[in-house]
């Protein structure tokens, strides 16, 4: 785990804020083995995931979903993010997956929020990814 303080642009509210606790690399997988067909972060270009990394969540790749304060997300889910990092510790409060608790995960980068990090019962992780943060090859 790496602790930074690091400034983090929140979408939904336009405001920047400093964050103190960042934790990376909860995958094994690293952005040098993402070879073909990257993910980038669409603000700074940060090599995100891969499209090989692409899964299907109860039964679907993509999903829409409104969070308590009325904004509407549209994810696209993961098994893997290499690029980005973890805010927060896993909550499962208002939770869009049964069963699954989650934290913020931002761009490694430049910290832009760009979707969450899910962890079912089993402790295995998926990633949440919103679809117009990131943009494919
Ligand atoms: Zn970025």
């Amino acid at each position: 785990m790496e602790s930074a303080l690091l400034k983090w642009f929140n979408f939904d509210t336009g405001n920047i804020t400093d964050i103190k606790e960042i934790t990376k690399d909860l995958t094994k997988g690293s952005v040098k083995d993402l070879e073909d067909d990257k993910i980038y972060c669409v603000i700074c270009d940060n090599i995100i995931s891969n499209i090989k990394y692409k899964t299907h969540i109860n039964g679907s790749f993509d999903h829409t979903f409104t969070n308590p304060s009325k904004f509407n997300y549209h994810i696209g889910c993961f098994k893997k993010a290499p690029g980005c990092v973890y805010k927060g510790l896993f909550t499962d409060q208002f939770t869009w997956f049964e069963g699954c608790s989650w934290k913020y995960a931002l761009c490694g980068s430049c910290s832009s929020h760009l979707g969450w990090l899910y962890k079912d019962k089993g402790k295995s992780i998926f990633f949440g990814l919103i679809l117009d943060r990131i943009k494919f090859g």
